[in-house]
């Protein structure tokens, strides 16, 4: 086939742990051309129906443009770790029977075009880097907290995978003594400040004491098990010690865990994404002060700490430029 050129289309799928998502991108600007079709991932029913409810949504993003016939690739993100080759699925911590899966083959007959894929946390890089960043840095961090923590990284205007797997920021050991982390170890950085972590402690706080946290029972409706990360920030927000104190330690984790690897890769830029973005006003007051206050001092001035503005949509577009390679 003829190689992807800047300006083909590209059908872009995003498999993550809660959420799919599929859209038809256009390269050169990272404009969507057709819709973004989104749904909940059926991940109690494992990974055969993820996939065929993912085939589904492609099939709507490709109806969803004038000219199907001018989508030449399918781009992948896949929420868990792929192997060297970016063909094969190793696992999923979120649903079951993924493992060694060969998703990229699957979805080239499929969709009858040639696939690849890349995990999620690269992917979502690999988009923020080109189309937020313009690729202006060669050096370049980019963290993602949602659900769970990611990270990619490009070194020399590429991205860096070690063997496969580099960039599993999420389970850097931040706290040996803290809590157990849904990879089974013990204080890792997700283990802290995570959307399901945040969410957890503030299960935590609820529980003990219903009565000394009302800002946090009212939020949930008095339904402890409905806590979730944003009802913490804004308890936190609104003034409740507990809440503060929850989102104070999972800052303060991203913080250091932010701090090691700005000592470790010397990059020009760090950009955060993720759902933490929507709280600005808590990165200001709890991880900047954090970043200011724990990092070499001669690191201080040599890198720009952006915040993504591209709403959700990195992965999506990280997915779609790795069709470039094909
Ligand atoms: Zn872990």
């Amino acid at each position: 086939m003829n190689a992807i050129t800047s300006s083909d289309l590209v059908l872009a799928l995003d498999f993550g742990g809660t959420k799919l998502a599929a859209a038809v991108v256009e390269l050169e600007s990272g404009q969507m051309a057709s819709p973004v079709i989104r749904l909940a991932t059926p991940a109690e029913q494992g990974a055969q129906s993820s996939l065929q409810a993912m085939i589904a949504a492609g099939n709507e993003a490709l109806a969803g443009i004038n000219d199907p016939s001018q989508v030449k690739a399918v781009g992948i993100s896949f929420g868990g770790p792929v192997s060297g080759d970016r063909r094969t699925v190793l696992c999923s911590n979120h649903v079951s029977q993924w493992d060694n899966f060969p998703l990229a083959d699957t979805v080239a007959e499929a969709f009858k075009r040639p696939a690849v894929m890349e995990n999620d946390a690269n992917a979502a890089a690999l988009g923020h880097w080109w189309y937020g960043d313009r690729h202006q840095a060669q050096d370049y961090l980019y963290v993602q907290v949602s659900t769970g923590v990611g990270a990619g990284i490009v070194l020399g205007g590429e991205l860096y995978r070690g063997g496969a797997l580099a960039g599993e920021f999420g389970h850097t050991i931040i706290d040996p003594q803290g809590p157990k982390c849904s990879c089974g170890r013990y204080g890792c950085l997700e283990s802290l400040c995570s959307g399901w972590a945040i969410a957890r402690d503030g299960r935590e706080i609820l529980q003990k004491d219903p009565a000394g946290n009302p800002i946090l029972a009212g939020q949930c409706g008095g339904n402890v098990r409905q806590v979730s990360a944003q009802m913490v920030f804004e308890a936190c927000r609104q003034g409740e010690e507990a809440s503060a104190k929850v989102v104070e330690r999972a800052l303060f984790s991203l913080g250091i865990a932010l701090v090691n690897s700005i000592s470790l890769l010397d990059p020009q830029k760090v950009a955060l994404g993720g759902g933490i973005t929507r709280s600005s006003d808590m990165l200001e007051r709890y991880l900047y002060p954090v970043l200011k206050k724990w990092i070499q001092p001669f690191f201080e001035d040599r890198y720009q700490l952006d915040i993504s503005t591209l709403e959700g949509q990195e992965t999506l577009l990280g997915a779609a430029l790795l069709a470039r390679d094909l």
